[in-house]
């Protein structure tokens, strides 16, 4: 949540009945009750939330404003998910510019070009409580590079959505004009221009879609567990992980299982470890938290770690483990490389696949740095790094881009088969209004603004 109080004129200027200031921040209703004085006499806030207050604006002199209507919307009710005051005044350039400076003197700062937007969209997006604790981790930590990634992946994700929906708006335009002013001069829309910009978007929904996985893990943290049984290592493991200069921990419960979740950033990594708390305790893992809740937790984990003690013998019960995790993304630590080994690498290789089995000791520490590398690359990719584009962050996001690329499929095969414009547009409509979603801007306005901008119809 932001800390400043941003205001700005949220509506165009120039000339219209209404014009109205924004302020929105933690003093929004402080700044709005500077300047706003209700005809009842009582304060903006004492009225209802999301009630109009007929009142004016006075100037720091006294002298009087305008006449206007005021609201004040609580947080998290708001556009920005933050507390927000609005003033309706007329929409003269006068009067907004006024009252806009008078927001300003009273502590709001100018807000940035879309910076409602912007805090709307990263408010909104922690939506998961869990994803939120490992926000929350991830800011507390500011030397953690990850923070300013994900920072960083916020606004180019924006960016990007803003990109796409604005090339449907103006596929939506362009059918629009043709549909509703056929008399208008405008340039021809032809299917294939129509079909060609599709296309275009879906690709960009499509790039962003191949990219969900490293997205949702920077979000929310990888799942991870770290199987094995007693002895083995797995705590000496978790251990030497943590001896990293760069990792950092925190514990919470977990909110929708009842274990322990530890989150872990390891050299830019987020790990979700499940239940290492249960491992630390206890050196009898599985027969602690029972067969049962180990499997769900095997189900419920992204990765998971098996580690085996390559000092001595496969036992039946790490084969029940591993057999467990082949069904799962997992990787297979054979520990203890510092003692004599008894474990056929080979057989496991051929098994898990060369590079998902390694060994390393945790108690020499040879080897972990390359368990880690492997990790990143897990995550990042064959770079091992961050790239430079948009990342989706959650599986909200997801959702809603996959069903936007769905119409939108849709909608290009309805121009292939010219059919009427109506069939596309309804199809590019739901797809920007989905999009829209995601990023929390409103669509219908921007349409229609759009329209009259670039076709000044009816003017
Ligand atoms: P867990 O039950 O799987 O959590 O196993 P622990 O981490 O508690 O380790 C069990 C025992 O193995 C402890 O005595 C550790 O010191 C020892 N151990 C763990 N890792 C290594 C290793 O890499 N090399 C050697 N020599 N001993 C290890
Ligand atoms: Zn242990």
């Amino acid at each position: 949540m932001a800390e400043d109080t941003i205001s700005a004129v949220t509506t165009a200027l120039g000339e219209g009945a209404v014009g109205i200031v924004r302020i929105s921040g933690p003093k929004a209703l402080a700044v709005g009750e500077t300047l706003f004085k209700a005809a009842s006499g009582k304060a903006l806030g004492a009225y209802p939330v999301n009630t109009l207050a007929y009142g004016h604006v006075y100037d720091t002199d006294g002298s009087l404003v305008d006449e206007v209507l005021a609201v004040y919307m609580r947080a998290p009710r708001s556009y920005t998910a933050e507390d927000v005051v609005e003033i309706q005044c007329h929409g003269g350039v006068q009067p907004l510019q006024k009252i806009l400076q008078l927001t300003f003197a009273a502590g709001a700062r100018p807000a940035e070009a879309g910076e409602f937007t912007k805090r709307a969209f990263l408010n909104g997006r922690i939506d998961l409580t869990q994803a939120e604790a490992v926000m929350d981790i991830i800011r507390s930590r500011s030397e953690a590079s990850l923070k300013l990634a994900a920072r960083q992946q916020q606004g180019q994700l924006a960016g990007e959505l803003r990109s796409l929906r604005k090339q449907l708006v103006d596929i939506v335009v362009n059918l629009e004009a043709v549909i509703d002013y056929p008399e208008e001069d405008i340039e021809d829309v032809t299917y294939g221009r129509v079909q060609e910009s599709l296309s275009t978007v879906c690709s960009g929904i499509e790039h962003l879609l191949a990219h969900a996985h490293t997205g949702k893990i920077l979000r929310e943290g990888l799942r991870t567990a770290i199987v094995g049984r007693p002895n083995v290592g797995k705590s000496s493991l978790l251990n030497a992980l943590l001896r990293e200069e760069r990792a950092i921990v925190s514990q919470y419960a977990g909110t929708t299982r009842d274990v322990i979740e530890e989150q872990l950033l390891l050299d830019g990594v987020p790990l979700v470890l499940a239940d290492t708390a249960g491992i630390r305790a206890t050196d009898d893992f599985v027969e602690k938290i029972g067969v049962e809740k180990s499997r769900q937790l095997l189900a419920d984990s992204e990765l998971v770690i098996c580690v085996i003690d390559g000092s001595d013998g496969l036992t039946d019960e790490d084969e029940a483990i591993l057999e467990a995790a082949a069904g799962k993304p997992c990787v297979v630590i054979v520990n203890k490389s510092d003692l004599p080994q008894q474990v056929d690498l080979a057989q496991l290789r051929e098994r898990f696949g060369a590079d998902k089995v390694m060994t390393l000791s945790a108690k020499t520490l040879v080897g972990i740095e390359a368990f880690t590398a492997w990790l990143k690359s897990y995550v990042y990719g064959s770079k091992g790094t961050l790239g430079d584009g948009a990342y989706i962050q959650n599986a909200r996001q997801e959702r809603l881009l996959r069903e936007a690329l769905a119409g939108l499929q849709d909608a290009e095969f309805a121009a292939q088969d010219y059919l009427p414009y109506d069939c596309i547009v309804i199809d590019v409509r739901s797809a920007i209004d989905l999009l829209g979603e995601i990023t929390g801007d409103t669509v219908q306005d921007e349409i229609i603004n759009e329209i009259f901008e670039r076709f000044c119809i009816g003017k």
